[in-house]
């Protein structure tokens, strides 16, 4: 009972933005969070990408590659503010920023998840070597904080990454989604779990070209799952 209020004292919590000391049961500062390019205005209907337009119903990547995901949520943009906090939520300050970011999401889509009615949360993986060195796979955090929320069940093992590293910068987005081709599949010991499965709710950390998105959603609507959303914390813009 006492370590539980010692260790803040000891330890106050820092913000993963400024590293300014964080007012008690706050995960980021006040003023890091209104900073913070939060998405608003008009994104695209499939992939959750901001778009110029209302008018503007998907994006250019989705219009050029059409997605086999239904609906796509994100909260953030992916820029120079937002990069080094991804980085931080891979690699520290892991367990805040999973809360933060999954009540954030909570907080902005909730409405939406509500219609979608998912009946499963799953966390794109990483390979299993990199779980190892890292600890832990920050999507399969966000996966468990957002099911806490909002009551669907997590299924943290059921997608599986076979290959480990495979460099995807310097690639075309047609590229992308074949370098990444057999690279995931659902986890046979699984396949009985997702019979009957009508959504699945699959959750990341970012969103670029959609590639990695795309090839998860695809192996899991092979199993036999019915309709796959998507939701990333933060996304890229659309190039149009
Ligand atoms: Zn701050
Ligand atoms: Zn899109």
């Amino acid at each position: 009972m006492m370590r539980k209020y010692l260790i803040p004292i000891l330890y106050p919590r820092r913000c993963p933005v400024c590293s300014k000391v964080l007012p008690f049961s706050t995960r980021i500062c006040p003023s890091c969070q209104d900073s913070l390019p939060w998405i608003r205005g008009p994104v695209c209907f499939r992939c959750g990408k901001p778009v110029t337009s209302e008018e503007q119903e998907l994006c250019y990547d989705c219009r050029q590659f059409p997605k086999s995901f239904y609906y796509g949520m994100s909260i953030l943009l992916y820029n120079e503010e937002t990069q080094p906090i991804l980085v931080a939520f891979k690699y520290h300050n892991r367990r805040m920023l999973s809360e933060f970011f999954a009540e954030q999401i909570y907080l902005r889509h909730r409405l939406e998840i509500a219609d979608l009615q998912p009946d499963l949360i799953v966390p794109v993986p990483i390979h299993k070597n990199k779980r190892r060195k890292r600890g832990y796979n920050q999507a399969g955090l966000l996966a468990r904080d957002l099911s806490a929320l909002t009551g669907i069940p997590s299924l943290n093992q059921l997608l599986v990454r076979s290959v480990d590293t495979i460099p995807q910068k310097q690639l075309t987005p047609q590229a992308r989604l074949n370098n990444l081709e057999g690279v995931f599949h659902v986890n046979p010991a699984y396949l009985d779990k997702i019979k009957g499965i009508r959504t699945v709710l699959l959750i990341d950390d970012i969103y670029t070209t959609g590639a990695t998105m795309e090839i998860c959603s695809r192996a899991l609507l092979s199993a036999g799952v019915g309709r796959v959303c998507i939701c990333t914390v933060c996304t890229g813009v659309s190039r149009d």
